[in-house]
């Protein structure tokens, strides 16, 4: 695989998504407009507050992180710097979604696990 260091952001949008060809849903589709990744996280902690606050909902202990559940209908992707402590400066392509349900409250070692399945 090769890494690049470019920040595009590549978002999938399903037809008839455009607000303006959806007036019933237009009210939702203005909110779940796409987003950066570091707006969506922003998103997440405003409308449902700190992950720190609610159980891990794997593993019932304190969680600390939100982590985006794969296969929300809003769902954008893009390579990022992967921030982790041992990731070695590399990029890795992200996941994550405008809608703030999408998300869940994780543990880091919980966290780690659904990313080590998701990758698999
Ligand atoms: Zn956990």
């Amino acid at each position: 695989m090769t890494l690049r260091s470019n920040t595009r952001t590549v978002t999938r949008l399903e037809p008839g998504y455009m607000p303006e060809n959806n007036n019933e849903r237009k009210v939702n589709t203005e909110r779940l407009s796409p987003v950066s990744y570091a707006y969506a996280h922003t998103k997440v902690r405003r409308a449902r507050g700190s992950a720190h606050t609610l159980p891990c909902e794997d593993c019932g202990g304190q969680a600390s992180q939100w982590a985006y559940q794969r296969g929300d209908e809003h769902e954008q992707s893009g390579w990022r710097l992967d921030e982790r402590p041992k990731a070695g400066g590399v990029n890795r392509l992200y996941y994550w979604s405008p809608n703030v349900w999408a998300y869940s409250s994780l543990c880091v070692p919980c966290h780690l696990l659904r990313d080590r399945s998701a990758d698999a």
